[in-house]
Order: structure tokens, then sequence, then C-alpha cells
């Protein structure tokens, strides 16, 4: 009798397995279908000169207008894309689109107003294929975007994950493009491999900024002193209040980012509220 209760577990977890996997393969597919079909557009939020109150730049968030779902937030897609090539064609799409968001920002901006940058993030697996490269280069020729006004996001745990990252990591740099590490304070890197790695920004995890455990303020003005002393602009993510932002100010960073700031939007619905 134990036996058969055995077997009947054994069946019903391979059922499981089984759905998953056929989950997982069609919404590959429709992910796929929803690339070639138009499904995705790109968000926009600003990131926040503190000394200056002035928007240096927009970060791209990729959001899926699925077909009869409505929006899909990146958590509902990138990790299913991430298991496949699909995560490269994703990237792909995002870095010529937002590089051509960025070149009509420049052409059309007014007399004296700065040149804005707009982020892209990067996914582990495809910064580790050589096809990063001519991706990014194809992405800037076509778009006629000077490469300094790109900057590619890269999530800290990649470099503990993909030691080919790194060198790729210094090839991007030699275009001419920025690097900013992503989501710091989340993983394992020490705040020592800042100095060693090709990157001019840091942007400190938003669970980091509103953590109120004891020493996380400390945390923070040491990361953001040791990033300074490495030549790195700081940016703190996810400030959502007024509390938040004067404690980062204080502590130091250079940029914001966060919902008191602004939301991320459509390219043609871009708000931003002046810091305080
Ligand atoms: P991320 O790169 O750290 O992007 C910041 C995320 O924090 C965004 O979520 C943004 O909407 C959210 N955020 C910004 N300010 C605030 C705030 O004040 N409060 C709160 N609660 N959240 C805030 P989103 O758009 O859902 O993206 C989540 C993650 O998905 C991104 O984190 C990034 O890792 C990934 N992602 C988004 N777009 C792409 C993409 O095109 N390619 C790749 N590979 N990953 C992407
Ligand atoms: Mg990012
Ligand atoms: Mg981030
Ligand atoms: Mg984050």
């Amino acid at each position: 009798q134990a036996r058969g209760d055995g077997r009947g577990r054994v069946v019903a977890y391979d059922d499981v397995l089984r759905v998953r996997m056929r989950e997982r393969a069609e919404l590959e597919n429709a992910i796929r279908n929803g690339l070639a079909a138009g499904e995705f557009v790109l968000h926009y939020q600003a990131l926040v000169d503190l000394s200056t109150g002035a928007v240096t730049g927009y970060e791209a968030l990729a959001r899926w207008e699925r077909h009869g779902h409505g929006m899909v937030p990146p958590s509902g897609f990138i990790p299913v894309a991430e298991q496949s090539t699909l995560i490269c064609d994703l990237g792909r799409w995002c870095l010529r689109t937002a590089a051509v968001q960025a070149a009509t920002w420049l052409r059309e901006r007014p007399a004296g107003a700065p040149e804005l940058r707009v982020a892209v993030n990067i996914s582990g697996r495809h910064l580790s294929t050589p096809e990063i490269v001519p991706d990014v280069e194809h992405a800037l020729a076509v778009a006629g975007l000077p490469a300094r006004l790109l900057v590619l996001e890269i999530t800290e745990t990649v470099l503990v994950d993909r030691p080919s990252a790194r060198a790729q990591m210094t090839a991007l740099r030699d275009l001419g493009v920025d690097i900013s590490i992503d989501d710091f304070g989340t993983g394992y890197t020490s705040i020592g491999q800042l100095q060693h790695l090709p990157a001019s920004k840091l942007k400190i995890d938003r669970s980091l900024i509103a953590s109120t455990a004891p020493g996380s303020r400390e945390l923070v003005a040491l990361v953001v002193h040791a990033a300074h002393a490495f030549g790195m602009t700081v940016v703190a993510e996810g400030v959502e209040t007024t509390e938040q932002l004067a404690t980062v100010r204080e502590l130091g960073c250079d940029r914001v980012q966060g919902f008191l700031l602004a939301r991320p939007a459509p390219a043609d619905q871009l708000v931003v509220v002046a810091p305080r």
C-alpha cells in the first residue's frame, strides 16, 4: 500500500513537470511571436542629477502588450526568455529601439539643452555571447547615436556567475559606451571588486535604499565612498519617499531614480518632478 502511494506521487510529480515544461514552451513561443508582431514596447524612467535637479537620461524598461493579456511586466517574460537565446533577440530589439529613441531626443532637443543618455538592461546570457559587441555596434549605427549616449546596465550577479562577462564588458567599454553596475547590494560582489571593473556607474539596489535595518545607512555610505574613490558615479535606485531622497543626498549619491521623481512611461508621456 505504501508503494502504491509512492507511485501515485511519482506520477503526480511527473504530470506537474510536464505541465510546467509545456507552459514554458508555450510562453517562449508567445514571446517570440509577440516580438515579431511588435507587441513589445519600451517605457522610460528618468535619472535625475541631485546637484542640478536635471534629468541626465532615461532607463529603458521592457513591457509586453500581450494580445489578450494586457500589459506584462518584465518578471512575466525575462526569466523565461533568459532560458534560451530568445533573450538575445529581445536584447537586440531593446538596444535598437532605445538607441533610435535617444537619437530622436538628441536631434529634437531644445537649443542649449543637455544631451540625454539612454540606459539599456543587458542580460548576463546575452553579455556572454560573442554577438553582444556587434549587436551594440549595429544598434548605434542604425540609430546614428554617438556611443557616449548609450549606457549598458549589467547586474552585479552576472559578474560572479560568468567569468567571460568581464572581458566582454571591457570590449563594450572600448566601443565608447558606458557600463553601469545594476542592482548593487543584492549579490555577493565585494566593494573591492568594483575597482577592477570597466564600469563608470554604480546603481545601488532599491532594497538597500529602502532598508531600515541597523547598519544599512552605513553600508550605503561605504559603497558611495568606495565608488567615488574608484571614479564611479553613484545612482540610488527606487527612491519612493522624500525621506529616502534626503538620506541618499546626505550620503553623497550623485543621481536618483524612483517613483518619487518619475515613473516609467512611454517616450511621449514622460513627466519628471524636480527633486527638492
Ligand atoms: P532594474 O533594471 O533594476 O529596473 C528598475 C526596476 O525598478 C523597474 O522595474 C522599475 O519600474 C522599478 N522601479 C523604479 N523606481 C521604483 C520605485 O521607486 N519603487 C519601486 N517599487 N520600483 C521602482 P521593471 O520595469 O518591472 O523591471 C524589473 C527588472 O526587469 C529590471 O530591474 C531589469 O532587471 C529587468 N528588465 C527590464 N527591462 C529589461 C530589458 O529590456 N532587458 C533585460 N535583460 N532586463 C530587463
Ligand atoms: Mg536596470
Ligand atoms: Mg536596477
Ligand atoms: Mg533593480
